[in-house]
């Protein structure tokens, strides 16, 4: 048997790579016994039965860490979270729904502020400002003034990497500068928000160099927040929590309760104000979207 990773699932066939070498898989019926339906990103344990042809049958799943639906990865370290600081100017509640949606995905998150060439510190400070002291990492990046680029490889060693943000952000140029052999197509359309509406990509998985991998599809082709319990919201704004403890009612939410410990971190300037109407308003979606 060979340990592989699963890149690629097209009409029955899964592309395994075992250390550079992609072998074309069909999976055991075992699996479909048991409704267990190899996803990209899996470790998996193959038969090898065509060397030449390099031809498989995946034996065995290893247990996944984790699995993103829509598309359907598994085994995620890490969202790098993309946003221009202009063209498209940034939506900062847009890019808080999409910390959450990494957040509730237990991802570890990185902001990427890319396009800094097309303005000046102070015009992006703020923003920075508020994410790095929300406890994100930042990082800024230019695509086309070479700038941030090897922090970004540097962040994607040993690690599987999905990369998430609008489109139009510069995704995809980011990612052929990190690695030109990715080749992907840039100025199309990446991402759709909106309800009910999803990408029809399939997801793969690519190599980068020193045990990365990337995926070639940003992780959240919903950007609903409907599954979320608005008990969880909170944790999932994580420089609300230590505030928490100075709420007076355990059950607080933060909106209307007395005492509260954080719109009084709000209120002393401790928590953005951007970031708490972020959380308002998204309480106010999932309340909504559980009455009917
Ligand atoms: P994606 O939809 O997020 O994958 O975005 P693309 O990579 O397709 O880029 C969208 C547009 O932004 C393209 O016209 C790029 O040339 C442009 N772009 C990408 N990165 C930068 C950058 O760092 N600076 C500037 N000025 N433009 C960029
Ligand atoms: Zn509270």
């Amino acid at each position: 048997m060979y340990s592989g990773r699963l890149i690629k699932g097209i009409g029955g066939f899964y592309y395994v790579d075992i250390n550079g070498e992609i072998f074309e898989c069909k999976a055991r019926g075992l699996f479909r016994k048991k409704k267990v339906v190899p996803v990209v990103g899996d470790y998996v344990e193959i038969d090898i039965i065509d060397k030449e042809n390099k031809k498989g049958v995946i034996e065995k799943i290893n247990e996944r860490h984790n699995e993103l639906i829509r598309p359907s990865v598994s085994n995620i370290d890490q969202a790098i979270v993309v946003f221009a600081v202009t063209q498209p100017d940034p939506h900062l509640s847009l890019l808080d729904r999409f910390l959450v949606l990494a957040e509730s995905q237990k991802l570890n998150i990185i902001i990427c502020l890319n396009k800094i060439d097309l303005l000046k510190e102070e015009e992006y400070r703020e923003i920075v400002n508020i994410y790095a002291s929300a406890g994100y990492k930042v990082i800024l990046t230019s695509s086309k003034q070479n700038i941030g680029i090897s922090d970004l490889r540097e962040e994607l060693k040993n690690k599987t990497t999905v990369f998430a943000g609008p489109s139009g952000v510069g995704k995809s140029t980011l990612l052929n500068y990190i690695h030109p052999r990715l080749k992907l197509q840039t100025g199309e359309i990446s991402i759709k928000i909106g309800r009910g509406k999803h990408t029809t990509r399939h997801a793969e998985l690519m190599a980068v160099e020193e045990d990365g991998w990337v995926v070639d599809t940003p992780g959240f082709s919903s950007l609903n927040m409907d599954f979320i319990h608005e008990d969880d919201l909170h944790f999932h704004f994580p420089e609300f929590v230590p505030y928490m403890d100075n709420c007076k009612f355990n059950s607080c939410k933060h909106i209307n309760e007395p005492s509260c410990g954080v719109k009084e971190a709000v209120v002393l300037g401790e928590i953005s104000k951007n970031r708490y109407t972020s959380y308002i308003q998204f309480i106010d979606e999932i309340r909504k979207s559980r009455r009917y």
